[in-house]
């Protein structure tokens, strides 16, 4: 039998995973990148115990820990009171090899695996490469790019973000809800920890006028702060609005030094189906969310490790193709019942104006640290472990048939 050929539209986080799962998997992979170089915008930082240990198994694990920063425990955090609740992360161990937030831009990740792939042979990346349009052909799959090319494969994977124009051109709805207040991200190199006691390295920070989400990455604290109706982009985005909320943060008498910032809508949105016969979604594609607890990327690749595994075994012959059905409503129940519900809890009780509704989340977080089982089960479902455990099955299913 010729060598399976998959192509993959995205060298997002996504992408590059799926590309990494095929290619291991004996699949030759075509990945697109619309963009003329990886992009290196400043959005996931954070991957999640459970994700760290699914990515062990291609090798690159060490580097994105030596190109990021560990963080064993995160925090609840007051504005005016300081540390509210924490959790150490570290009594994972015993399940979980990577019992730790790893603080690492998602970029990271896709040069590590662009780098593996320069030298693999079953992989070819080409930039400048936009998808215009996928669509299914029974036993292949083809996708048209801007400059006129089409290209035929065994399957085609839409990793293409969430404008993806392979979700479009299936014409798969996209049904959610859009949040009325946008997100501002401001970056510093102000070492912020030298002036709030008891920093973590992520800390989620409640307050009666402004929440802030304060994060270290290696170089610089990112603040993610909420922008309301009454300001516009361009005023959110002002010199005036970046030193007013960071001198809220840590009150200075220099300006701060502003690394970069960005102000970015937030949705909730799922799509009707993850597969169409020969054609996937994954990722961004197939799913968007609220990223306070930073689960959208990490989603998206255990989409990229339980379907591309799945692919690949029915690429193979292993596995009956209609298993893709069912792989591809798993991850598509877990995005809405795991990642939308707790996305959407943490950006619920973070936000929540009313005082009194505001000190019983503190109330039950605090409650919820003291009582250690209660802190064991929260931390199993923030650190996604909860949600590749409900896929183990299937994750067996795939990996029993592709030893790597
Ligand atoms: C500020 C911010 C912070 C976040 N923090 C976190 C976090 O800490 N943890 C977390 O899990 N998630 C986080 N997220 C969400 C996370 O960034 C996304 O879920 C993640 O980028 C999705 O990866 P992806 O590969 O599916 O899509 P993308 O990262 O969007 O990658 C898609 C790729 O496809 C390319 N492309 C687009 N269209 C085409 C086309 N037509 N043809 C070919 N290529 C195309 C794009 O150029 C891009 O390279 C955050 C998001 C934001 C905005």
């Amino acid at each position: 039998m010729p060598q399976p050929h998959v192509v993959v539209a995205g060298a997002g986080p996504v992408g590059c995973v799926a590309a990494a799962v095929l290619a291991a998997r004996n699949i030759r992979v075509t990945l697109l990148e619309a963009a003329p170089e990886l992009p290196r915008e400043l959005r996931a930082s954070t991957f999640h115990p459970a994700t760290l240990d699914l990515l062990d198994q291609y090798g690159v694990v060490n580097e994105m820990i030596g190109r990021g920063l560990v963080a064993p425990r995160f925090a609840y955090r007051d504005r005016r009171e300081g540390v509210v609740a924490e959790f150490d992360l570290t009594t994972l161990a015993d399940v979980s090899a990577h019992p730790f937030r790893l603080q690492c831009e998602q970029y990271k990740l896709c040069e590590i695996m662009l780098d593996r792939f320069a030298s693999m042979a079953g992989v070819t990346v080409r930039f400048d490469a936009a998808v215009v349009e996928a669509a299914d052909q029974g036993d292949a799959a083809t996708v048209r790019l801007a400059s006129g090319e089409t290209i035929s494969a065994d399957a085609v994977v839409g990793a293409d973000g969430a404008s993806s124009a392979v979700r479009k051109s299936l014409g798969l709805a996209f049904d959610g809800m859009t949040y009325e207040d946008r997100y501002l991200v401001v970056s510093t190199p102000f070492e912020m920890a030298d002036h709030l006691d008891d920093l973590a390295y992520v800390n989620y920070i409640s307050d009666s006028d402004e929440w802030l989400v304060l994060l270290r990455t290696l170089r610089l604290w990112r603040a993610l702060f909420p922008v309301g109706e009454h300001e516009s982009d361009d005023e959110a985005l002002s010199d005036e609005s970046a030193q007013r909320r960071l001198n809220g943060v840590v009150a200075r008498k220099k300006p701060y030094d502003v690394a970069h910032r960005t102000i970015y809508r937030v949705h909730q949105r799922v799509a009707d189906r993850f597969r169409v016969g020969r054609v996937l979604l994954m990722g961004d594609a197939a799913h968007i969310n609220n990223p306070l607890g930073g689960m959208g990327m990490n989603g998206g690749i255990h989409d990229a490790v339980l379907l591309g595994g799945a692919l690949a075994a029915v690429l193979h012959g292993d596995i009956a193709e209609d298993r893709l059905d069912h792989h591809g409503e798993l991850r598509r129940t877990l995005a809405i019942d795991y990642v939308k519900r707790h996305t959407h809890n943490n950006a619920q009780s973070l936000a929540a104006h009313n005082p009194a509704a505001r000190q019983r989340a503190l109330d039950a977080l605090v409650a919820t640290a003291a009582d250690p089982e209660r802190s064991r089960a929260y931390m199993l479902q923030t650190s996604m472990i909860g949600a590749v455990n409900s896929m183990s099955a299937e994750l067996a299913e795939v990996t029993a048939v592709n030893p790597d």
